[in-house]
């Protein structure tokens, strides 16, 4: 039988009923170029070689395994982080973005066109464009460019630039349909760049198998240090890049129990959360693709929130709700309190500071140690924790006199 990553996505991207492409036909056009250009170009030598050299000499990859020895201590576990925080530019996306960035290259284009919503991927995407000399747009909504200002002020060092999006709810929605609209404008010279495993074929496959990096070192790391396989791995699922990049290495593995951490928020009332598979429907078609998705009655979209700005998503990727249908991976919730509190935990018994998303990730793992004594707890560490300080101590205070 073939393996997972041969079957699925099958041809027209599809991962079971979830995935597919559904674009206005111009738009496809355009799409099946990358398609193609991803099946051929991406497989190649000098592909290849040029990629890993990039990992290892500008994202400074391997990033390590850790051990948490403080935090085991005190949960009775054993908990392990894949520090994800430690390749350039602080998270998981840039290993997406420089791959994207590649093929593009590759591809013969000199311009890189995306949205971003908190600007994470906005960040990510800039590094890769300054990287390569290719010119970068980037497309934000109003409301996301007065909230994140830190992120606007990197991507302009870093050469990109920032397209205020102004109709609408002035967001994220509103950011991915600009930016869609100024790839058709421009389909010659530029290329779309997603920020996670979503979007209509090929982006869920090409994304996923850009970060599948994280899974195979983590993997050979995790042996190496123990001489085993880990008994559960766990990551923070927004749109869910990072979880399908550290899974992928561990499918296969039926000892391996796998865990995607979904943002509970304030509560699981409708709009005060983006637990997008716990809570949502599966008959979910977004931004040109099926998946499960948080919607009203109505059928519309759910306004979603998350204290991690990259987790406020109302769908999710194809390949997550495939596993979701199939109970490869569990999928449960932390929410805002409980990531606050991972948050510390983190940077006061181990000495890093935590992205608010993988904060998240890290609330669940501190509970599973409870419950799962002396068994071994592999957390992909998405990202750094450095963009969120001010807002947490601001919002929150510090834990000895906290506001919550
Ligand atoms: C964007 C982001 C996420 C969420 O995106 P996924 O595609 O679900 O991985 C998680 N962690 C960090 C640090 C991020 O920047």
């Amino acid at each position: 039988m073939k393996s997972y990553f041969k079957q699925f996505p099958n041809h027209e991207g599809f991962f079971g009923k979830y995935g597919g492409s559904f674009l206005p036909p111009d738009l496809q056009l355009e799409v099946d170029k990358i398609t193609d250009a991803y099946y051929t170009i991406s497989k190649s030598h000098n592909f290849i070689s040029e990629l890993r050299s990039i990992r290892k000499h500008f994202q400074g990859r391997p990033t390590p395994v850790y051990y948490c020895n403080r935090l085991s201590e005190m949960t009775g576990g054993r908990i392990y982080l894949k520090r994800e925080d430690l390749n350039h530019s602080g998270a998981h996306k840039l290993n997406h973005c420089m791959g994207e960035a590649l093929l593009a290259k590759y591809m013969g284009k000199t311009k890189l066109i995306a949205e971003t919503g908190a600007g994470q991927h906005g960040v990510a995407l800039a590094t890769a464009a300054a990287y390569f000399g290719l010119e970068c747009e980037i497309h934000m909504g109003e409301v996301d460019i007065a909230k994140e200002h830190p992120n606007v002020v990197r991507m302009e060092i870093l050469g990109a630039k920032v397209i205020p999006v102004t109709h609408g709810l002035k967001t994220l929605k509103e950011a991915v349909d600009s930016a869609f609209d100024a790839y058709l404008g421009d389909p010659v010279t530029a290329i779309y760049c997603i920020g996670s495993v979503v979007g209509p074929h090929p982006f869920p496959m090409m994304v996923r198998d850009f970060q599948r990096v994280v899974g195979i070192e983590a993997k050979e790391q995790f042996m190496d240090m123990t001489g085993e396989l880990p008994d559960n791995v766990v990551a923070c699922v927004g749109g869910g890049s990072n979880a399908a990049g550290i899974f992928s290495a561990f499918l296969d593995e039926d000892d391996c129990d796998l865990y995607g951490v979904e943002p509970g928020g304030l509560s699981m009332k409708l709009g005060e959360h983006a637990a997008t598979m716990s809570q949502g429907s599966s008959d979910g078609l977004i931004h040109g693709f099926k998946c499960y998705n948080l919607q009203n009655e109505e059928g519309v979209p759910s306004p979603v929130y998350s204290v991690a700005s990259g987790l406020d998503y109302p769908g999710v990727g194809p390949e997550h709700s495939m596993f979701k249908d199939a109970g490869k991976v569990n999928y449960v919730v932390a929410d805002d309190a409980e990531a606050i509190n991972a948050f510390y935990e983190l940077s006061r018994k181990e000495g890093i500071i935590p992205a608010l998303e993988s904060a998240h990730a890290v609330a669940f793992a501190l509970k599973l140690a409870k419950e799962k004594t002396r068994q071994s707890i592999l957390v992909n560490l998405s990202g750094r924790g450095d963009k969120d300080i001010d807002f947490v101590v601001d919002k929150y205070g510090l834990p000895e006199n906290r506001k919550m």
